[in-house]
């Protein structure tokens, strides 16, 4: 059943038509909970059958690996260390993660981009969960979490881990707490000169203290994916930008052509020059050279 993007929990006498509908087919899910903690676990085995059951194939192209151990679920949501504020979940998925959160949250929202995984999760959570079926990089983040300070959390999907963490950067949650792929997370800590330093590493460095929290093997999701994984959690720092979106689009441009100098890449900004001159960099430097500190202050001096 397809949903329009729109707030789920707005929509509850269609969602609760389709779970009936459901049950009437005689598919309803079947979830199996630990003794310990109440949170489903996603055996390996299990996990295909009850959800295989329902007829539900994983879609790879969303990246749905889910996590099928229960010790890295509860090292996530320590490492998260949430104690009753607002956080937003990015791709639920079966609500391996979503559970935790709930109980320790004030309240949560979650981004889910596929239909039918919003539809367990609405069968599982109902309207404690704030949830919103869309693709993450079209959502509107700010209505979901409300003006206060909020923080971020998920196992992302791998396809579009980038993507979404250069959306997530400039709405400045308190802090997140991601798994990613492991090559994905070194881009956290990339250095200038690096191969993989770019728009990612540079914001996520100039507004947060980062620090590697945990390696997670492929053998703890379910479909077991090709690569091993890792949790990152990024705290805010103090340090403050007028226009924090205006920061990544600077960012995006400055890196835009790896080869080029930073002046071309801006467009031969004629207020470029000055600037490089007053923070002793070189007329010909290129974006990767430069530390975040410095593409900051370049900013500053370019934009506000
Ligand atoms: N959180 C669950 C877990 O840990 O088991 C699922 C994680 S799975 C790696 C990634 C989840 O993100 C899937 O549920 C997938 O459908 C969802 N997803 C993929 N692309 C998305 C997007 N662009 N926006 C929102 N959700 C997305």
């Amino acid at each position: 059943m397809a949903y329009p993007p729109a707030f789920i929990n707005t929509h509850t006498d269609i969602l609760r038509a389709a779970a009936a509908e459901k049950a009437a087919r005689g598919s309803k899910l079947i979830v199996r909970r630990t003794a310990k903690s109440g949170m489903i676990v996603y055996m390996k085995t299990q996990s295909e059958n009850t959800l295989a059951a329902d007829g539900f194939v994983p879609n790879k192209a969303l990246g749905q690996n889910f996590l099928a151990d229960e010790t890295v679920i509860e090292a996530i949501l320590d490492a998260a260390q949430i104690g009753g504020q607002t956080v937003l979940e990015i791709g639920p998925g079966t609500g391996a993660l979503t559970e935790g959160l709930l109980a320790r949250a004030s309240r949560v929202a979650a981004v889910e981009k596929d239909g039918r995984l919003c539809e367990l999760l609405f069968e599982r959570f109902g309207e404690s969960l704030r949830l919103l079926h869309a693709d993450f990089l079209d959502a509107d983040v700010a209505s979901l979490v409300g003006s206060g300070s909020w923080h971020a959390v998920g196992n992302l999907p791998y396809y579009a881990t980038t993507p979404i963490v250069l959306r997530l950067l400039p709405l400045l949650p308190q802090s997140m707490t991601l798994m990613v792929q492991k090559e994905a997370a070194e881009r956290f800590f990339a250095r200038p000169g690096g191969r993989v330093y770019g728009p990612l590493a540079a914001y996520a460095q100039c507004f947060y203290q980062i620090e590697s929290v945990l390696s997670v093997p492929r053998s703890c999701f379910s479909p077991q994916p090709h690569v091993d994984s890792a949790v990152v959690r990024l705290v805010r720092t103090a340090v403050f930008v007028k226009n924090p979106a205006g920061f990544m689009t600077f960012l995006k441009q400055a890196f835009s052509m790896r080869r080029k100098t930073l002046y071309n890449n801006l467009k031969r900004d004629d207020r470029l020059p000055d600037a490089l001159r007053m923070l002793g960099c070189p007329q010909d430097v290129r974006a990767e050279a430069l530390s975040p500190d410095i593409l900051l202050a370049l900013y500053r001096r370019l934009f506000e």
